[in-house]
């Protein structure tokens, strides 16, 4: 894991753990056990994609 894919570094939201990418409104996120990554639009919850290997280091995310 690196550190966008490490969910113990995500902040706590609404029950779900998230974090910002890069600069932009991108965000992480998944569930608090490690599971169901999506990667979203801030405040778009309609644009939620699923991850199933994180987007930098390569890790399976599922
Ligand atoms: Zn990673």
């Amino acid at each position: 894991m690196c550190s966008t894919c490490d969910y113990k570094r995500f902040e706590s939201k609404d029950g779900k753990l998230q974090q910002g990418l890069g600069m932009g409104s991108l965000v992480i996120r998944c569930d608090e056990n490690g599971k169901n990554y999506r990667l979203a639009v801030n405040g778009e919850p309609k644009s939620e994609y699923v991850l199933y290997w994180c987007p930098t280091c390569g890790s399976k995310l599922f």
